[in-house]
């Protein structure tokens, strides 16, 4: 059984060697990360440095553990391991040493011990009521019931992935277990989704630290994601955009365009109509990235990446709308009028179960 703590954030991470600065480098860049003014890194070290020490359940359902690698891959202690060495991670199927009842009593004492406060990590979907009996149980009880049970008393529940997020893979056509996304059967909680295939870890452990920071989750978009992270379209940040912009596009692979670092288009990206930070985040630890390795963007944070639209074919009707998404000429079948209420009445929903997000003039007053 983990040992709980009480020290602070701050207390354990200089038990574990960290230093001031390489603290005070991580809040600069968390700050930066998150859209707050640098003039707020000072409060935004001093609030995370107080914060306790979280419980958190991660819960596994119909995944394929690329989230947990993309997080605990990342290389050179950094943000990720700054601040997640420092939660108290109760149970999480990968990563736990205790198995069987063990590890699912550690899962009740979590949440026995830290009502209304621990927070629930989901990656996965969770299988349909009218799935297989005994499809995606864990010790005998089905995803849905571990679910309900352990976000319960949870104090904020983040859906990590696309699967976790959207239904992703699972619920590709013919969806044959009736995959779910969490966000259609956690009502009453905050929540947070930070979908990808996988997410980029730094989303991940952004949010965490907003969340410890500031009591609260950053601001988000119609699709729960953290605007912080989500706010801009990969198209929008992409290097390749000047040769967008001047019709200039690779046709093949190997072609001169595909040599010369052309726009891919026409190879099938999705980077106009998806809404990520890899075009400025990169992948490990800032290396690359899809587009500069010369892979079209798949779409992959998006609602039914697998299904809309098909891979490697150029992208002519805008699949989902993220929040600066134009209804170009292309588009067709969905009424200008039957979106805007659509998404209207998602805002209201988000705007019921989520705390408003911290304001600059809020974080300004506490200075
Ligand atoms: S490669 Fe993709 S994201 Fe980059 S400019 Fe072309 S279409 Fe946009
Ligand atoms: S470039 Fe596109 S498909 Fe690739 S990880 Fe980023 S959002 Fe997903």
């Amino acid at each position: 059984m983990p040992q709980r703590s009480h020290s602070t954030l701050g207390e354990l991470l200089v038990k574990q060697g960290v230093s001031r600065r390489s603290f005070l480098r991580f809040c600069a860049a968390a700050t930066s990360l998150l859209a707050l003014p640098p003039s707020l890194v000072p409060v935004f070290a001093e609030s995370l440095a107080k914060a306790r020490r979280p419980s958190v359940i991660w819960l596994s359902f119909q995944e394929c553990t690329g989230c947990t690698e993309s997080l605990t891959r990342s290389h050179a202690p950094n943000l990720e391991d700054l601040i997640l060495n420092a939660l108290s991670l109760e149970y999480h199927h990968t990563l736990q040493a205790a198995s069987g009842e063990a590890a699912e009593a550690a899962r009740l004492q979590a949440i026995a011990e830290n009502k209304g406060q621990y927070l629930v990590i989901v990656d996965g979907s969770v299988p349909g009521p009218n799935s297989e009996p005994g499809y995606s149980t864990i010790a005998g009880h089905s995803n849905y019931d571990i679910l309900l049970e352990t976000v319960d008393q949870a104090a904020v529940v983040i859906a990590v992935g696309s699967c976790a997020a959207f239904g992703g893979l699972p619920a590709a056509e013919p969806n044959p277990t009736g995959a779910r996304p969490i966000m259609e059967l956690v009502k009453d909680k905050p929540l947070v989704t930070i979908p990808g295939c996988p997410p980029i870890p730094m989303a991940i452990s952004g949010v965490v630290a907003h969340y410890l920071a500031f009591g609260r989750l950053p601001e988000l978009d119609q699709y729960l994601r953290p605007l912080a992270f989500y706010g801009q379209s990969i198209h929008d940040r992409c290097y390749r955009r000047p040769f967008y912009d001047k019709g200039l596009f690779a046709e093949g692979f190997d072609d001169e365009g595909a040599k010369r670092g052309w726009c891919l288009y026409r190879l099938g990206c999705k980077g106009p109509i998806t809404y990520n930070a890899c075009a400025t985040m990169k992948w490990n630890d800032g290396t690359s990235w899809p587009v500069e390795a010369g892979h079209p963007c798949l779409g992959c944070s998006e609602p039914r990446f697998w299904d809309a639209g098909g891979f490697y074919r150029a992208v002519s009707v805008p699949l989902t709308l993220g929040p600066n998404t134009l209804l170009g000429a292309g588009a067709v079948g969905i009424a200008a009028g039957a979106v805007a209420g659509a998404l209207a009445r998602r805002r209201a929903r988000i705007a019921e179960r989520t705390l408003p997000p911290v304001s600059i003039e809020e974080l300004e007053a506490k200075q």
